[in-house]
């Protein structure tokens, strides 16, 4: 695919060059993106002027420079004198080639996947008065994330306050601190789902990454840095637009400090110890166009100043620190009997505090650069029966369009998006494990109904999902006067 993105510029080149408009282009900054120095690929923000060659390869002042002191440092005299140079001599200088002649031909030199982009004079620049207000964010938020009240009240405030900072800048004395974000709840409570949908209705890029995959920088893994070549991938190499990004850093509870280890802890406290400074807000460099720096890929310096970190993690066993903790405040004097109290509360991660989080294995420095903490419940049985039907995007509203195109109308029993939720709470993966179980049953439906013409409405009961019966369905009516009016024939739908 990406080859293909590489012709499409090469094809766009090649008309420009034959309309012979290419010379003006690059000169009046038409381009989006950054010329890059041949040599040594710095980008123009960071290598200064360029200077320009033809066949679109451009060579930055220093490289430019140190190419003519080569040049002057030559020994021409014993190439002058040396007798196999035939006819050159004495005839200015031979044809030294310090760049290789051959790759300048042709392309032009870096493809634009590899090049960052031009910063704007009129940089985007965010508006006080443009920030969607914190009721408005929870709003939409409600029209796809079913419950979580809470998480997404506290989101919704976090992130205003975030980019009424990006947008006031450092103006006077009272900075307001970074509100990154660190969330805790069960697999599959919609973490990852809230984040993508946030990003979404801000239209900011976000970056999505598994903190699991990430280890000190110089081991094997990807190094913390790396999370913001991604958002800046994201951002489609526009480093503007990646510095008000959002990352989200998943399974974070999986860096906590490993106990009882005497071996380096390269994926774990090294990688909280990494990341403090990019939470914090530091200059990145970072490879444009690929996930490591080497010599031939050209990079940006993105600051992270302005990128807002969310990171999300189950820490399966907090709970019992939680209790543990809560335990021990009853049982001194004489309310000891109420030791198991806190066993049978649900909600027990709703009560987690920083010290919970720093007995689990987070460094406390780490923990401090992410002020915003919160709790998402698990999901319940209902939760789930909303979940199928009513975001905007619900999986069943998803069916139905797909079989609306065949012109048969599908219909969930109550009864039976009860059994879907009951199949999905036993598998203990949360909302992930809805679309399986549909898709499992629903295989047949989409198998069998454009068969059959005659078919105008399909009604899956509690018995199809539970394995002792089949839909209902019914069938388009023949009759002349009203061809739309449906006939109910309860038939099994052959093959289930
Ligand atoms: P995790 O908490 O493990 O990151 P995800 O956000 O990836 O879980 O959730 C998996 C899928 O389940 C999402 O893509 C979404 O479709 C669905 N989902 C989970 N929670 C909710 C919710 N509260 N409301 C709507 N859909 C949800």
């Amino acid at each position: 695919m990406d080859d293909n993105r590489d012709d499409k510029y090469e094809e766009t080149e090649l008309e420009k060059k034959d309309s012979g408009t290419e010379e003006k282009k690059s000169d009046d900054s038409g381009s989006d993106y950054e010329d890059v120095c041949f040599i040594c690929r710095r980008p123009e923000s960071k290598a200064g002027k360029m200077f320009k060659l033809p066949n679109n390869i451009c060579v930055c002042d220093d490289c430019m420079h140190k190419t003519m002191d080569t040049v002057s440092q030559f020994d021409y005299q014993g190439l002058l004198n040396n007798p196999n140079m035939g006819d050159l001599n004495g005839k200015g200088f031979p044809n030294i080639s310090f760049v290789n002649l051959a790759d300048l031909k042709g392309d032009g030199g870096i493809p634009n996947k590899q090049k960052p982009k031009k910063k704007k004079k009129s940089a985007a620049e965010i508006d006080i008065r443009d920030i969607m207000p914190p009721h408005k964010i929870k709003q939409k938020l409600d029209e796809y994330v079913v419950g979580q009240e809470h998480a997404k009240k506290v989101m919704s405030v976090a992130v205003y306050n975030h980019y009424k900072r990006v947008a006031t800048g450092t103006m006077d004395e009272i900075e307001i601190e970074k509100s990154n974000m660190l969330m805790i709840g069960p697999t599959g409570c919609g973490k990852t789902y809230l984040v993508k949908t946030l990003a979404r209705l801000l239209d900011v890029p976000l970056a999505i990454a598994d903190a699991t995959s990430l280890t000190e920088a110089g081991y094997i893994g990807d190094d913390i840095e790396s999370v913001v070549s991604k958002l800046l991938a994201a951002a489609d190499n526009d480093v503007e637009r990646a510095e008000q990004g959002i990352i989200f850093i998943d399974e974070i509870d999986k860096i906590a400090k490993k106990k009882n280890t005497n071996s380096r802890d390269v994926s774990g406290e090294s990688v909280q110890q990494g990341m403090l400074k990019l939470l914090e807000g530091a200059e990145v460099e970072v490879p444009v166009g690929a996930n490591s720096k080497n010599a031939m890929v050209p990079l940006a310096t993105v600051n992270t100043r302005n990128i807002l970190f969310i990171c999300g993690g189950a820490f399966p066993d907090l709970d019992e620190i939680i209790k543990q903790r809560l335990n021990k405040k009853t049982s001194i004097g004489y309310s000891a009997e109420l030791k198991d109290k806190y066993d049978k509360e649900k909600n027990i991660l709703s009560r987690v505090t920083v010290e919970d989080i720093r007995k689990f294995g987070m460094i406390p420095e780490f923990i401090g650069r992410l002020p915003v903490i919160f709790t998402l419940e698990g999901l319940s049985r209902d939760m789930m029966v909303q979940i199928l039907k009513e975001p905007r995007n619900a999986i069943l509203k998803q069916y139905q369009k797909l079989l609306e195109l065949d012109e048969v109308e599908l219909l969930f029993n109550e009864g039976a998006l009860e059994a879907i939720a009951d199949k999905a709470m036993e598998k203990e993966t949360g909302a992930r494990a809805l679309r399986a179980i549909i898709e499992e049953f629903m295989l047949d439906i989409m198998y069998e109904v454009p068969k059959d013409d005659n078919i105008g409405r399909v009604t899956i009961t509690k018995e199809y999902i539970e394995g002792n019966g089949g839909p209902i369905i019914d069938i388009r009516s023949r009759s002349a006067e009203h061809p739309d009016r449906l006939k109910v024939v309860q038939q099994p739908v052959s093959g289930s």
